[in-house]
Parts: structure tokens; sequence; C-alpha cells
């Protein structure tokens, strides 16, 4: 469309329902494209879906999900799962990043990748979310306390969350409750937070900053960073995500943007961490181009706490 000598371009969305298949009448012919346009748009716009049957029945797990989820926290089936995150050249353990694991009694053991997207969808991400920037710095805590040697616990937090305009004075209220000292909690962002009103993230990453907690961009490369903003952001680390790493040795440009995000990270006075390293060729592979810290199946999957501690204090007893 050309408005005001400027060119817009509308990229349709198109859900497709077929008569009678999908159908019967007007009304449910009109649901059933209505889904499959969101699943058009899910896609990343610009295409069709048509509707299928499968559509009705993950409808119907998301709303079955949604409803449980409001009693996930009330009766505690949410939990912490663990991962290691290791200095490449020592190989020594620098962290942990806490991943939400919820244990539904009939269920089962639900993926984040499953729920997280739901809880945001409802804003119970902001309950969840509280819980667990809780319960990560109270494990951290707790782990010092028994005598292991204080590593770094990393919490995902969601762009709704992180957006919350007192976002800093709760995690200054969690560090104050838990003991914990600030410099020991790392908060994972993804790139979607710096896409929203850049000076309030600029306000809240200050506010942050000063408590002395640090700060990192999760998935980093997939999707949309001001790198100018980087420094002014006061970010301390750059997670190269895992898709890169994982193509690394398949002759992709996944080896090409791996090298140039730690170059450009190095430059800044970044840190990077290669996340989802599953081979020994892959470690090699980023240690020789200066990437400093990996996360990944190659040394550890996320585990329970209890399970992490004996890990960690095995791993230390055969260094
Ligand atoms: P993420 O933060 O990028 O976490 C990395 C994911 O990769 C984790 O999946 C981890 O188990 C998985 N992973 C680690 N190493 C490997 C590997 O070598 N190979 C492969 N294939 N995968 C590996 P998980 O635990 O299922 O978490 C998925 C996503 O859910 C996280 O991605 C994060 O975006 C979100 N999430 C997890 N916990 C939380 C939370 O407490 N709050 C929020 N807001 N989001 C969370
Ligand atoms: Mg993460
Ligand atoms: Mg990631």
């Amino acid at each position: 469309m050309a408005i005001g000598g400027h060119q817009l371009v509308v990229p349709p969305s198109i859900g497709i329902a077929v008569y009678p298949a999908d159908g019967q009448d007007v009304e449910s012919l009109l649901q059933a494209s209505d889904m499959a346009m969101y699943r058009a748009k899910n896609a990343g716009g610009n295409t069709f879906r048509f509707h299928k049957a499968e559509m009705q029945q993950r409808v119907s797990r998301v709303l079955q999900l949604e409803n449980a989820l409001h009693g996930a926290l009330r009766n505690n089936e949410l939990l912490l799962h663990f991962q290691p995150q290791l200095q490449l050249s020592s190989n020594a353990v620098v962290g942990c990043e806490a991943l939400i694991r919820w244990q539904h009694p009939d269920m089962g053991l639900l993926s984040p990748a499953e729920f997280i997207p739901i809880a945001e969808e409802s804003r119970l991400i902001l309950p969840i979310g509280d819980w667990v920037l809780q319960a990560a710095a109270s494990q951290c805590k707790a782990w010092q306390q028994a005598g292991l040697p204080p590593i770094v616990m990393a919490v995902n937090v969601s762009a709704l969350q992180f957006n919350q305009p007192d976002f800093a004075q709760r995690v200054d209220r969690v560090l104050q409750s838990t003991g914990l000292d600030a410099r020991w909690l790392e908060i994972e962002l993804t790139e979607s937070v710096m896409a929203e009103d850049p000076e309030r993230v600029i306000g809240t990453l200050q506010q942050l900053h000063g408590l002395g907690v640090r700060l990192s961009i999760d998935d980093f490369g997939t999707g949309y960073s001001s790198l100018a903003y980087l420094k002014r952001f006061s970010i301390h680390k750059l997670k190269i995500d895992q898709s890169f790493v994982r193509d690394l040795m398949t002759g992709t440009h996944s080896a090409s943007i791996a090298e140039a995000i730690i170059l450009m990270s190095r430059s800044l006075g970044l840190t990077t961490i290669a996340e989802g390293i599953e081979t020994e060729e892959q470690a090699q592979w980023l240690t020789s181009r200066g990437c400093d810290e990996g996360q990944g199946y190659l040394y550890s999957r996320p585990m329970p706490a209890a399970q992490f501690q004996q890990w960690f204090h095995t791993k230390n007893n055969a260094e």
C-alpha cells in the first residue's frame, strides 16, 4: 500500500478451514480457520496454515495446562534443575543455570518449553518468576553455606517479568532475604527485552548493575540486538545460541557467526559462553576461537539440586 508517499508492506497470515472436514457450519469453520491463522502467525507470519485436528487437541492441552498452572505454585509442583557452566580453558565450574521444571501429579515432569509460553500469556509468569529468583538465590546461598566453592547462579527472566517497574527492587529483596551476595547472581535476558522502551530498559539495567548483579543476553544472535546498546546496557556476558553451536561443524554460516560473536564480545570487553555443547569437537573449536565458557550435555545435563551438588563434589575431588 502506498500511503502518504510511503510504501507500507502488510504481510498476511492466513488460516484455512475446509468444509466439511473442518466444520459443518459457518461458526465452526470460522473458529477452525481462526486457529489455523494463529498457527500461521506463530510460524512468523506472512504465510498460511491449514486447520488440522491436532490443532484442536493442542488448544485443549493449552487450556488444561493453563488451568493446572494456577495450582502449580500453590501446590509446590515447581522445581529447579541446575546445569553447570565451565570455564573452557581450565574446565573449572564457574556457574550454573537454574532451569525450571513442573512436576505435575498426573502429567509428569513438564518442560519449560511447554509451559513458559502459557505462563507468559496468562501473566502467571510474574509470580512464577518471583519464585524462581527466590528459589535459585537461596539454593546458591545454601551451597555456599555447605562449603561448596562459590559459583554464579544464572536465572532466566522473561521480558514481562523484567518490564515490571519494580523489577530491580524485587531482585534486591530476594538478595536481602536470602543473604546472597549480588555478585553471585546473574540475570539472563533475551534480546526481545531490548526491543522494549529503551530508556526504561536502560533504567532497570542500571539499577540491577548498581546492585552488583551480573547481566547476560541469552540465545544471542537469534533476535534483534542493538549492538550499540550492548555497552550502554551494562551487559556482562553473551550466550551464543545453541543453534550455532549445533551447526558448528556442518559447514554452514554458524561457525562464522559464532566466531564473529566471540570477536565482537571480546573487543567490547564482554564474556562469551556457548550453550548446547554436546561434543568434544565443538568444545575444542570454541576454546581455540577464544570463547570463555561453555555449557551443555558434554559436561552435564541439568540436574536436581542434590545431584548437582554430588556431581560438583565428585568433579572437584577428581581434579
Ligand atoms: P535457555 O535458557 O536457552 O536454556 C537452555 C536449554 O537448552 C535448556 O532447556 C537446557 O536443558 C538445554 N540444553 C542444555 N544443554 C544442551 C545440549 O547440550 N543440547 C541440547 N539439545 N540442549 C541443551 P530447558 O531446560 O528445557 O529450557 C528451555 C527454555 O525454557 C530455556 O532456554 C529458557 O528460555 C526457558 N526457561 C527455563 N527456565 C526458565 C525460568 O525459570 N524462567 C523463564 N522465564 N524461562 C525459563
Ligand atoms: Mg537461559
Ligand atoms: Mg539459551
